[in-house]
C-alpha cells in the first residue's frame, strides 16, 4: 500500500495538526457555537462531531442522524472548516457524501467488523475522499491493518490510522489503555501511513490527555484529535473527557514540537557516542543470554538423567521474587523485569522440553 501524505489532503493551519469537536453533534447551537470558538483559535485543521453515536446501553443519546449533517454543512458555510463524521455502515456514508463531509472516520466499535468496513468500502469504490479507521476496540493489529486495506482497496490512498487505545481488562488509569507498541508496530509496517492519536478517548478524562498528547508526539504521530465541546458539563456523551475550546487552546500552546533529528554535528556526535555504547551493552547482553542458555541446557541434562520434572513452581516463584527486589535495589522497573524474566523462563522451558523429548 502507498498512502498519500496526510498535508496534502489535509493541510494545518498550526503545528501539531488538531482535529477538534465535540464528541457528538446534539443541537444546530451547541454545533455552531463550538465551531465558532474553534475557529477562532485558527489552529484547527478539521471539525469533528459524531451524527451518529455508538453507545453501549440503549436509550443513550445515540446522536441525531441525518438532520446533524445539515448543521454541520452550516460549520464549514460558516467558518470555513473542513468536517469529519463517523461511518459505521453503507447508509451513514452514503447521507455523508450526500451532505459533503469532506473526511470519513470509522469508529473503534466498527473496525472490529469486516462485513461493516467492507459495506462502507464499497460505497466509497470511485469516491475521492479521505477516510480515518481507528483502531479495533480490542488488541489486534491485524484487525486494524485489514480495516485500512478494505478502504485502499476501493481505490482511497488518502487513509490515516486513528490510535484511540486498547480495551483493558486489568487495571489501568486509562479509559483505553494506549498500549503504545501497537501503533509503533504500524509504523514499523507502513511508514507513509499517517498516524492520529486520539488521546481523548484514551484518557476518558481530561487529566490525562496532556501527557498522552505528548506522547503521542514524542513518537512521531501527525496528529491529535481531541474532544472539545462549548459546555462539556452539559454534553449529552463523553461530558467527562471534552475540554472547552479555550481549554483546548490552553493544551495546544503547552505541547513541544521536537525535531525528528538534528543537523547540529555537536548533538549528533554525541548521539553516535551513546548509540555505540548501546551497541556494546546489547553485544554484551546477548554474550550473558548465550551463557544462561548453556547453563539452562546443563540443567535439562541434568533433571533428564535424574528423571526430574521440568517446571519446578517454588524456583519459578523464587526467581520473580529475588529478581523484583533486585531490580528495586537498583531503581529498575519491577514490570520491565518481569516480563524479561517472563520471557526468560518461556524459552528456558523450551530448551529442556527439546532435551527430554531428544533422544
Ligand atoms: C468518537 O470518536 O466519539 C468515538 C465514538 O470514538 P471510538 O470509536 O474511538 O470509541
Ligand atoms: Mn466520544
Amino acid at each position: 500500500m502507498q498512502f498519500a501524505p496526510l498535508n496534502t489532503w489535509l493541510p494545518s493551519p498550526s503545528q501539531p495538526l488538531v482535529i477538534a469537536g465535540p464528541c457528538g453533534a446534539e443541537s444546530l447551537e451547541q454545533v455552531l457555537t463550538t465551531a465558532k470558538q474553534l475557529r477562532e483559535l485558527n489552529k484547527i485543521a478539521l471539525f469533528r462531531a459524531g451524527v451518529w453515536k455508538p453507545r453501549t446501553r440503549p436509550n443513550a443519546f445515540e446522536g441525531k442522524g441525518e438532520e446533524a449533517l445539515k448543521w454541520l454543512q452550516e460549520v464549514k458555510k460558516q467558518f470555513g472548516l473542513k468536517t469529519t463524521v463517523e461511518v459505521a455502515n453503507a447508509h451513514h456514508t452514503e447521507l455523508a457524501l450526500k451532505y459533503g463531509i469532506d473526511v470519513l472516520w470509522i469508529g473503534a466499535r466498527t473496525t472490529v467488523n469486516p462485513f461493516s468496513i467492507q459495506e462502507i468500502a464499497d460505497v466509497l469504490k470511485g469516491v475521492d475522499i479521505p477516510v480515518m479507521v481507528k483502531n479495533p476496540i480490542h488488541a489486534d493489529l491485524q484487525l486494524w491493518i485489514g480495516g485500512i486495506e478494505r478502504v485502499y482497496n476501493s481505490g482511497i490512498n488518502k487513509i490515516a490510522a486513528v490510535h484511540r487505545g486498547f480495551h483493558y481488562y486489568g487495571k489501568t488509569k486509562y479509559r483505553n489503555k494506549p498500549m503504545w507498541q501497537i501503533p509503533i508496530e504500524l509504523r514499523t509496517q507502513f511508514p507513509d501511513l499517517p498516524i492520529i492519536c486520539d488521546p481523548s478517548h484514551i484518557s476518558g478524562n481530561t487529566e490525562l490527555i496532556y501527557s498522552v498528547g505528548q506522547k503521542a508526539l514524542d513518537l512521531g504521530m501527525n496528529g491529535l484529535m481531541i474532544e472539545s465541546h462549548c459546555d462539556p458539563k452539559n454534553a449529552l456523551s463523553d461530558a467527562q473527557q471534552q475540554l472547552t475550546p479555550q481549554q483546548l487552546d490552553e493544551l495546544i500552546g503547552k505541547f513541544i514540537l521536537r525535531k525528528q533529528n538534528t543537523e547540529d554535528a555537536f548533538v549528533l556526535d554525541k548521539l553516535a557516542q551513546l548509540r555505540s555504547m548501546i551497541d556494546e551493552i546489547d553485544d554484551e547482553l546477548i554474550n550473558v543470554l548465550k551463557k544462561r542458555t548453556q547453563v539452562i541446557s546443563e540443567i535439562g541434562s541434568y533433571k533428564k538423567e535424574h528423571h526430574i520434572k521440568i517446571f519446578q513452581l517454588e524456583r519459578w516463584q523464587e526467581i520473580l521474587r529475588t529478581r523484583a527486589q533486585w531490580a528495586d535495589k537498583l531503581g529498575l522497573s519491577r514490570n520491565h523485569i518481569e516480563k524479561i524474566c517472563q520471557l526468560l523462563h518461556e524459552e528456558s522451558i523450551k530448551i529442556q522440553n527439546e532435551l527430554m523429548n531428544k533422544g
